[in-house]
């Protein structure tokens, strides 16, 4: 077997302390999973049917990169979120027993291009240019949970120019992690590399040319980056 042209390469993000990278399989990601964000976007919270989309795994960035301002768009926000890396996966995963896919924990940025993500609710159309164009998601290091555990309170912040934009602590969550794999594996078949963007809080905002970025989830990791 041959292919008709060499295949992407397979994207992925440096693990904490480690020479080993996280080869990435999917990147999906929860939407309004903080009541404050929900409210400032004018949505409802639904705590019983949690909404989800996708990014493509090559939308991809690492820590420290120039990202470059995306194309389609006047209005680029910054989400703040915790990332969730797996292992191992399945479906129909329980609640009890969803933590042990979890491979570690990462702190990202949900980039959203937020006036075609205004067009695509307007028009009720699906948000996939809004949320899962290039560049779109930026990651740190993957914080292994065997060395930091399961994070239950970590400060969720984001910084731009030094100014303070999002803060928060992750066990505002609405849906947990648990509940969010669970959830997750009820709709797709969860898989090693798997990536989980676990929604962002209040304060989301827009991202310039020349903006720097710094992003932490408490002490455990840490991510920076530019507009250019
Ligand atoms: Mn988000």
């Amino acid at each position: 077997m041959s292919y008709a042209f060499s295949p992407a390469a397979t994207p992925s993000v440096a693990v904490a302390g480690s020479n080993t990278r996280f080869p990435v399989h999917r990147i999906y990601c929860i939407g309004r999973n903080y009541a404050e964000h929900a409210k400032e976007m004018g949505a409802s919270i639904d705590r019983d049917n949690p909404m989800f989309f996708c990014k493509p795994a090559d939308a991809l960035v690492e820590d420290g990169a120039q990202i470059p301002y995306p194309q389609a768009t006047a209005d680029l926000h910054h989400e703040v979120e915790m990332v969730v890396a797996l292992h191992s996966g399945g479906t129909d995963i329980a609640v009890d027993s969803a933590l042990t896919h979890v491979f570690g924990y990462a702190v990202g940025l949900d980039l959203t291009r937020r006036d075609l993500q205004a067009i695509a609710k307007s028009k009720g159309q699906p948000w996939d240019a809004a949320k899962g164009f290039d560049h779109s998601a930026p990651i740190s290091a993957i914080h292994r949970a065997s060395e930091i555990g399961h994070p239950q309170h970590a400060l969720l912040s984001l910084e731009v120019n030094g100014q303070p934009r999002q803060r928060a602590d992750i066990a505002d969550m609405i849906f947990t992690v648990p509940q969010i794999i669970h959830e997750l594996s009820k709709l797709f078949e969860l898989a090693a590399g798997d990536l989980i963007f676990s929604g962002t809080p209040a304060g989301v905002a827009a991202l310039t040319r020349g903006d720097a970025f710094q992003a932490r989830l408490g002490d455990i990791a840490a991510l920076r980056g530019a507009i250019i």
